[in-house]
């Protein structure tokens, strides 16, 4: 038995250490990546729920790894975050989603220019000066302000952070607008954000997906619509996968959604042509 419980010592040694391995050789692909320019951008678009027409888009990474094809940031995200090199995946984020949002401007009609969300990551936030970059690739991109959203999770409320929440105010001066990503799956709640510099809550889609089944889950997302409307905040409901979420949301007031029943995310072309369509998504 002695002998049994060392081999398992072993095998979970190995497995330790294939992980660490693992974690080691993702992190130096993508900092290959990150010098050699291996990302790209999809647009999801954000969809007025009473007209069913696109306001905004959010921009979500993608890897394009030479020999995996297209890498989702599932599955690497938190190891740009650890090692910081979400700074400057971050920094191409924030660049191309503009460079992408000036192209719309100058095609679109002014009354159907969309914003652009950006997700940012709190490490971002801890480099100094990040605030006067972001001001700058808008400047230089010539994208006004109210064109671009920055989305930060949840967490941010929960930790001692205010030197961030200074940060987001002197943005939401400036007109560019502040959204809590992934609401409800943290800890806080939204009494939380009452003085906050927010202007958008974006409910993760874990509630939608329950809210059809489970009337314990559509009275939270009740309450969390219409407290934000109280709040002023506007609500973007994540996820919606059917009809049912869209017209149930709709019914409850909520403004905004986002998700797979009108469209998965595309490419910036796709984008411009849903914001060109004449028929609603
Ligand atoms: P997120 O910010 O919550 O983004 C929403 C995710 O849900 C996206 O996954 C999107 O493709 C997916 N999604 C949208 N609608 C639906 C739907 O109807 N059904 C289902 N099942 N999924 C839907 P994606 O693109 O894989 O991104 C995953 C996460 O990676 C994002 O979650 C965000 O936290 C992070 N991420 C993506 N891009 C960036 C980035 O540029 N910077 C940072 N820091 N994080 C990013
Ligand atoms: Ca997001
Ligand atoms: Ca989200
Ligand atoms: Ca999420």
């Amino acid at each position: 038995a002695k002998g049994a419980g060392k081999n398992q010592w072993r095998r979970y040694q190995a497995h330790l250490h294939g992980a660490m391995v693992e974690r080691l050789e993702l992190r130096s692909a993508l900092d290959h990546a990150v010098n050699e320019g291996h990302f790209l951008l999809a647009y999801q678009p954000i969809v007025d729920l009473g007209s069913d027409e696109p306001v905004g888009f959010e921009a979500l990474v993608r890897w394009f790894h030479p020999t995996k094809g297209v890498v989702s940031p599932a599955e690497f995200i938190e190891v740009a975050e650890e090692s910081g090199l979400i700074v400057p995946i971050g920094r191409w984020v924030l660049e191309q989603a503009l460079h992408t949002a000036a192209q719309w401007r100058r095609i679109l009609p002014r009354t159907r220019q969309p914003y652009v969300s950006v997700n940012v990551s709190v490490r971002q936030f801890r480099e100094d000066g990040f605030v006067e970059e972001i001001l700058a690739a808008l400047a230089y991109a010539e994208v006004p302000p109210h064109a671009l959203m920055v989305e930060l999770t949840e967490t941010l409320l929960a930790g001692e952070h205010e030197p961030i929440w200074r940060d987001l105010a002197v943005l939401r001066e400036h007109g560019v607008r502040v959204a809590i990503d992934d609401f409800g799956t943290g800890y806080s709640s939204l009494g939380y954000l009452r003085h906050r510099p927010i202007d958008v809550v974006k409910i993760d889609k874990m509630f939608i997906d329950d809210m059809v089944d489970s009337p314990q889950q559509l009275a939270l997302v009740t309450g969390i619509v219409s407290l934000a409307q109280s709040l002023d905040l506007t609500v973007i409901a994540e996820g919606i996968e059917s009809g049912t979420h869209r017209d149930l949301l709709a019914r409850l007031g909520c403004p905004l959604g986002q998700g797979y029943f009108w469209s998965s995310p595309v490419d910036g072309t796709e984008a411009l042509s849903q914001m060109t369509a004449r028929q609603p998504l």
